[in-house]
């Protein structure tokens, strides 16, 4: 090389050097700008909202997505949008008073959050459980808002239910709560108002008692609510939809990076409605899932959770309503962890199908050491914001609930749909299309999550997505 050619070397590789400080330097400002945008909006969102810790948590996750996005789209940001996302449209509190077996008279919060409305009426379940406060129902019709979007279907978000604990209660005072609790409701739903459903302590035992109270003080057969008994509405799959659609979700997942559901040790928590279908569907595409669990504790079972295994859980969990401790007494060679968590189990992937923060950073270090390489959200938000951190710095592939678990409610859309047309689909057409629905959610989701070659934010893709379509909807219908 001569002399010249060393001295251009040289003066190329000093402005690459430059070109690579001022680029890093413009980066590091871009990301300081957001941080400093992103904590300007919580705080905002925090002094409205101090007691509410799960509906906190719920938005900053979105807002750390969506504003770098708004940010680069300036429409969203002159129009306030994302401010005006995190204010629900409407809050209804109210008493439900019944009367127990013993005769003695109780009361229970009952609640209705309706969020949005920008792309379709109220759409989200009820959720009966101890635990039920404001909080907990903002964070899920915040999360409904952008699952919804995701689904493709014209669907707002809203989000209900009461602090009422089913468990140990007898048929008959289900029923008089469902009774006292509807009576209230039905001021405030409707085919094109707002269509609640179920949630966690609310399956078809209790979608039926609200049904037929519902009808009997409106004089008015009509689709207020999915998740409906097939005798009187409901549709084909609807059980199964959101555990179905969380493992085609995870499928298309491996798929696009290479790698399927075959053989794949899988942990699932949870025992209930979504957990069951997890598990019934992971069979069915190959893969081998070896936990189930209850508050009480988790069940391992190394030979694996087959088909006869999983019909015994069904009857034990929906018809018994007994605890899945006994499911160790049945099939030798389980064991049952009590008060423990599935996580520490040697897994390749990970369903979370239980509840709201049920697997915390330790968990998911735990996951990562083990050699997790997926994680498929079948419950709502089940891992902690550091939880969420641990498995983004290891780039384990990462389905946020509002994408991975959407197909519970895209089935609820269909099941209006049918409700509409007065017909029934058959069951290969609403699994068909509840397939084709978790394929799209998974497309959209990659077009604003792709980082690199190798690999996806789901969850920046799923809240980007979903931000989209509910932001250009607000946008056209004014300050309303
Ligand atoms: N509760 C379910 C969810 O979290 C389903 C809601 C619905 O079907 O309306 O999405």
């Amino acid at each position: 090389m001569s002399a010249i050619d060393h001295l251009h070397l040289r003066n190329v590789k000093k402005k690459l050097y430059w070109r690579d400080v001022q680029h890093l330097t413009q980066t590091f400002k871009k990301m300081a700008d957001f941080h400093a945008q992103i904590q300007d909006f919580m705080g905002k969102i925090e002094a409205k909202n101090s007691h509410e810790p799960e509906f906190l948590q719920a938005v900053r996750e979105v807002a750390e997505t969506v504003i770098p996005y708004t940010e680069e789209n300036p429409k969203y940001k002159e129009t306030n949008i994302l401010e005006r996302i995190c204010e629900p449209e409407r809050t209804i509190m109210f008493r439900v008073p019944w009367v127990n077996d013993k005769g003695q008279f109780i009361v229970n919060r009952g609640f209705r959050v309706e969020m949005n409305s920008a792309i379709g009426p109220y759409k989200g379940g009820l959720r009966f459980h101890p635990t039920v406060n404001l909080s907990v129902l903002k964070f899920l019709a915040f999360e409904q808002v952008f699952k919804n979007s995701l689904t493709t279907l014209p669907l707002g978000g809203g989000k209900g239910g009461s602090d009422f604990d089913p468990k140990g209660k007898s048929d008959h005072e289900v029923m008089r709560f469902c009774q006292s609790f509807m009576t209230e409701l039905s001021r405030h739903i409707g085919g094109f108002t707002d269509i609640p459903a179920g949630d966690i302590g609310v399956g078809g035992r209790e979608i039926g008692f609200l049904f037929g109270q519902y009808k009997k003080v409106k004089n008015e057969f009509a689709g207020i609510l999915t998740g409906k008994g097939l005798e009187y509405g409901g549709s084909l799959i609807r059980p199964e939809a959101t555990g179905y659609g969380t493992v085609y979700f995870a499928n298309e997942v491996l798929e696009a990076h290479g790698d399927s559901l075959e053989g794949k040790l899988c942990a699932v928590s949870g025992s209930g409605n979504v957990a069951q279908f997890t598990i019934e569907k992971l069979l069915e595409l190959g893969a081998k899932p070896v936990t189930v669990s209850d508050s009480g504790g988790f069940i391992y079972d190394k030979d694996g959770i087959d088909k006869e295994k999983l019909d015994y859980i069904m009857h034990l969990k929906n018809v018994e309503r007994g605890r899945i401790h006994e499911y160790a007494d049945k099939f030798k060679g389980a064991e049952f962890h009590k008060g423990a968590t599935p996580w520490n189990a040697k897994v390749d992937l990970a369903f979370p199908c239980a509840t709201q923060n049920e697997l915390p950073k330790k968990d998911a270090e735990t996951l990562v050491k083990n050699g997790c390489k997926g994680v498929f959200e079948g419950a709502n938000m089940p891992t902690t914001a550091d939880g969420y951190e641990v498995f983004k710095n290891n780039k384990t592939l990462f389905a946020p609930g509002k994408a991975a678990n959407a197909g519970g409610v895209a089935t609820s859309g269909l099941e209006m749909s049918q409700n509409a047309q007065r017909l029934s689909w058959t069951r290969d057409e609403v699994d068909y299309r509840l397939k084709m629905i978790m394929q799209s959610i998974h497309k959209n989701c990659e077009k604003f999550g792709r980082v690199d070659d190798s690999y996806v934010d789901y969850v920046r893709g799923a809240n980007v997505a979903g931000f989209v379509k509910v932001a250009d909807a607000m946008m056209a219908q004014g300050h309303v």
